[in-house]
């Protein structure tokens, strides 16, 4: 029986915008994390100028929140790069693992693909 892969629509309350903001989660984003809640960042507002931090568990609940509204004058502090940047590090890197594992796989089945 195949399952439609489905977006998974989520609120959050932001103190910035004073609101409650709708957000979609794709289906597969608990599939690509091993650990639980993993940070999901965007950006967000009409000028895209919230830096918005929401943290997901293995059921796509958003366990916090962090909003940040960046302004002209006001670039990333020391703290937020280290944390952007080792989050994005850690993406990379699980990526990685990942595209090592499908490699194997592939390798796996093209193999027992000639042999048979
Ligand atoms: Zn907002």
């Amino acid at each position: 029986m195949p399952e439609m892969e489905e977006d998974i629509i989520r609120h959050y309350y932001c103190s910035i915008c004073n609101e409650t903001h709708e957000v979609k989660l794709s289906n597969n984003l608990s599939k690509a994390h091993s650990r639980f809640p993993f940070p999901y960042i965007f950006l967000h507002g009409d000028l895209r100028n919230i830096l918005t931090t929401l943290y997901i568990d293995n059921n796509f609940e958003i366990r916090s929140t962090d909003v940040y509204k960046l302004t002209d004058e006001d670039l990333f502090s020391k703290t937020q790069v280290i944390m952007i940047t080792s989050t994005l590090i850690e993406e990379i890197e699980r990526l990685r693992e990942e595209n090592m594992k499908l490699t194997d796989k592939l390798k796996t089945l093209n193999k027992r693909f000639k042999e048979e």
